[in-house]
């Protein structure tokens, strides 16, 4: 049996080890530097750096890594080694404090919008000391953000850094309000992540899910979900080896990896963790992504984090568990008191005034191409942003602004600050699934990101949003003469404004979509129509005033993600057309060819021909006619040189043509596929690769 607490972090240079290998006022020094933003000095740099080597050296360690999260959504890595040459011909194992604080990575080839032309290619990593290092496979792996030689983000945790000290100024100053002073404010975040596990064999036969990560086209198979036997079912031999050696492998880099299920799709599990700050958080959910592909191989099997591997069945998402703590205090947990439920009050208010007024936002925080084909299939939250809080709590609320008594289980007069908040259940069992931003009693679930995502996209928005609600309330409340009444109304007006962002009912119903544009909330959903947002005048303001993201940088956030869904979709269409020519085709023309011969044959010999069978080749012929033709049409759509006047228009087209006319075309090859035998079809069908595992 493994021995858990032994192994725990034990491949991560932690505050522990920290402690037994800093001297004291080095430590001390560092310490600061983590939990203030105290910049480090040159001399503590070099002292920590060559403990950092030392201990990695213990562990295996050669070589050093600047570990940071460029645009492209995968994490990047230059391996250098220690080594350093000496005067007569041999060789030490150096590291100084210059290599752990800065590195210079030739970053040309990274997406930067725009951001830095490739004549002065040169971006830099900076060490992010709040986020361990870690040994992994003979590497010292450094955490650092990535930025230009101008100082603009080219990654994903500058911002996010960015928007938790946005976060802290704002959630001081309301704290400071009900007489707090807190030292250390941050967001927690727990990641559930969902992925399909499938056979190396399978996979390799596909090339659509080596290209593209999800199959392009296959018939449904005759078993789906529907029996809903997989959700929580027994866990597989196969699958459960692979589960165990990954959980000892998280353990190992300190990921607090808790909880692991088999999901409603076959094929389909989920791990969770238990939550952390987001910036670790952010790096364990990278780190987690990559061991799940890794782990896996080493099991003979494939893991899929794609959003939407297989059409018909569930997709995989990554629902966001986010909270906000105060020195280790929840402040979205209602507590006890009439003191301390006004605080969550506020809190809550914040955050309901945010959701709404930034729907948009949220919107694009989740959008990919991948993302487009989950959202809204009725089995993840519809591209439509809505709340939910629960019908005792909607009730409550309700109570609180309209100034009548909540009658629960006794009749009360709500009074904010005054009574204490009539006890409403968590919802620990997830009984609204339907909603893309669900109160989960003390916390906030937010279940539009995709599997394949980092979480630092929508804790960006999500921090920076709620620390703008929080800064209006606090410019108004720290004005105030009366605060208790001016309380009341800060909170009450922003329910009362925003409460239409409030849905309890389900999600996924068609009623709720038209319910939805009645009370005028937005629906967009592809992504080619949410970006746009990123560039609007409001919310440029927005991350300009909390120093999140300057003008500069969300324009080049804009053109990356729009470049990045284009480039995805003419992949797909490229896949898609080389397998319809190489494998659909002529899987279709030998069969029809056999049953030609079939039928000749027959003839041949006076025997009578059934009409089943020559109603057999007439539909083979018929569907090889409209594959013809709508190959043809795909193939004119993603012709390369088609020219757009601008990168929204080339988005459009993306969407509207290039993805539309796969859809056609994935028609009439499903339909052959079911005429087709196997053995001529070659390629392994639904059925093959979902039930892959055994
Ligand atoms: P579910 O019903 O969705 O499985 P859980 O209570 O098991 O709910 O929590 C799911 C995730 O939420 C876990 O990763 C858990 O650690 C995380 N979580 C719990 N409390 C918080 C919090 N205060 N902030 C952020 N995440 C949290
Ligand atoms: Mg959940």
């Amino acid at each position: 049996m493994t021995d858990v607490p032994a192994i725990f972090a034990s491949q991560v240079f932690n505050d522990t080890v920290m402690k037994t290998k800093l001297p004291d006022d080095i430590y001390k020094a560092l310490k600061r530097t983590i939990s203030l933003g105290k910049h480090l000095n040159l001399d503590v740099a070099n002292v920590v750096a060559a403990a950092m080597k030392d201990w990695a050296v213990e562990k295996g360690a050669t070589h050093f890594t600047h570990w940071f999260q460029p645009m492209n959504g995968v994490t990047a890595e230059k391996h250098d080694s220690f080594i350093s040459p000496e005067p007569n011909g041999t060789v030490i194992m150096e590291f100084s404090g210059k290599e752990l604080v800065r590195g210079e990575p030739d970053a040309s080839s990274f997406p930067s919008g725009g951001l830095r032309a490739t004549f002065e290619a040169r971006g830099y990593t900076a060490w992010d000391p709040t986020s361990y290092a870690f040994v992994k496979d003979g590497t010292l792996y450094i955490p650092t953000a990535f930025c230009s030689y101008t100082g603009e983000a080219l990654d994903k945790k500058t911002p996010l850094l960015r928007s938790m000290q946005a976060l802290d100024v704002q959630v001081k100053r309301i704290l400071k309000l009900f007489g707090k002073d807190v030292v250390h404010v941050d967001t927690t975040v727990g990641a559930e992540q969902e992925y399909f596990l499938i056979d190396k064999s399978v996979y390799a036969r596909r090339p659509d899910l080596v290209y593209c990560g999800r199959t392009l086209f296959g018939a449904a198979p005759p078993k789906g979900q529907e029996l809903e036997d997989h959700y929580f079912g027994s866990i597989k031999p196969r699958v459960a080896a692979f589960m165990k050696e990954l959980d000892e492998q998280l353990w190992r880099f300190g990921i607090l990896a808790k909880t692991k299920h088999n999901e409603a799709a076959p094929a389909q599990h989920e791990l969770a963790p238990v939550f952390a700050s987001i910036n670790i958080a952010a790096d364990h959910n990278q780190l987690t992504m990559d061991l799940m592909k890794t782990v896996a191989d080493k099991h003979g099997l494939v893991c899929l984090l794609h959003e939407k591997p297989f059409a018909g069945i569930n997709g995989s998402g990554k629902h966001n568990n986010w909270s906000i703590s105060a020195d280790g205090v929840n402040l979205l947990d209602p507590g006890d008191t009439p003191a301390d439920n006004a605080q969550f009050l506020v809190f809550l208010a914040a955050v309901i005034q945010a959701v709404d007024e930034y729907q948009d936002l949220l919107r694009v925080s989740a959008a990919s191409a991948g993302n487009d084909h989950r959202l809204g299939g009725s089995e993840a939250p519809p591209a439509i942003i809505s709340m939910f809080l629960g019908e005792e709590l909607t009730e409550i609320l309700s109570c609180l602004i309209n100034g009548r008594p909540y009658s629960g289980k006794e009749k009360v007069q709500m009074e904010i600050g005054a009574t204490v908040l009539p006890h409403f259940p968590k919802d620990n069992t997830d009984r609204n699934r339907t909603s893309p931003f669900a109160f989960t009693g003390n916390k906030f679930e937010f279940r539009m990101p995709g599997s394949a995502f980092s979480v630092s996209e929508p804790n960006i928005v999500l921090n920076t949003i709620v620390a703008e609600e929080l800064s209006r309330f606090a410019d108004v409340l720290e004005k105030s003469t009366d605060f208790h009444a001016d309380l009341k109304r800060v909170i009450t007006s922003a329910i009362r404004k925003h409460r239409r962002i409030i849905f309890n009912g389900d999600g996924y119903s068609k009623d709720w979509e038209d319910e939805a544009a009645r009370r005028g909330l937005l629906n967009l959903p592809t992504t080619p129509q949410a970006l746009p947002a990123l560039t609007d005048a409001k919310n440029i303001r927005l991350f300009k005033k909390h120093g999140v993201l300057s003008e500069t940088e969300l324009r080049s956030r804009y053109e990356i993600m729009l470049e990045n869904y284009c480039k995805v979709i003419r992949i797909e269409a490229k896949t898609m057309l080389e397998m319809v020519r190489k494998y659909a085709l002529p899987a279709g023309i030998r069969w029809q060819k056999f049953l030609a011969e079939s039928l000749s044959s027959l003839r041949a010999l006076s025997v009578p021909v059934p009409d089943d069978e020559r109603n057999m080749l007439s539909a083979v012929n018929s569907l090889i006619g409209e594959i013809m033709a709508r190959l043809a049409i795909l193939e004119s759509a993603s012709d390369c040189s088609r020219n757009f006047d601008s990168a929204q228009e080339e988005g459009g087209f993306a969407c509207g043509t290039i993805l539309a006319a796969m859809e056609e075309l994935r028609l009439p090859v499903d339909k052959l596929e079911r005429m087709v035998p196997p053995d001529l079809w070659q390629l392994p069908s639904y059925g093959d690769i979902l039930y892959s595992v055994n």
